[in-house]
């Protein structure tokens, strides 16, 4: 998409802290993180949000290659041990703000029981 931030970040044409990338996946940290780790795991292909991915087959396989890299990522963030929390936002009114679908991966802070 072409005025997507995030699809501008797959293509290289703004920067980010890159943690982790595949062919389908790209995981970089959070501008504004809320825990010492806060990085946002995408798909390399847009989709506005994560109910349009998990009702297309494309979709779909875009996020098994999410979960499938997610035990990698998370070694690669050191929260093997700690655990962590995977926070998706869809739609404007559950807080998305930037509309490509993505996860967020925070941890490295006792997060509470509190998911809201
Ligand atoms: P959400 O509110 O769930 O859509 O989350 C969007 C997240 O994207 C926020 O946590 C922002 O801090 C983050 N964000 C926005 N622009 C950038 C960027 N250029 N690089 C890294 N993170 C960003």
């Amino acid at each position: 998409m072409e005025n997507c931030i995030f699809c501008k970040i797959v293509r290289g044409e703004i920067p980010s802290t890159k943690i982790y990338e595949d062919d389908n996946v790209l995981v970089f940290k959070d501008l504004h993180p809320v825990s010492p780790v806060h990085v946002l795991i995408i798909p390399k292909v847009h989709f506005d949000n994560l109910h349009m991915m998990s009702t297309s087959c494309e979709g779909l396989e875009a996020l098994n290659a999410i979960f499938q890299a997610l035990p990698e990522i998370v070694r690669l963030v050191g929260l093997e041990e700690k655990g962590f929390r995977l926070i998706n936002n869809c739609g404007v009114s559950a807080g998305q703000s930037v509309m490509h679908t993505h996860f967020h991966l925070i941890g490295g802070r006792s997060l509470g029981t509190k998911i809201v």
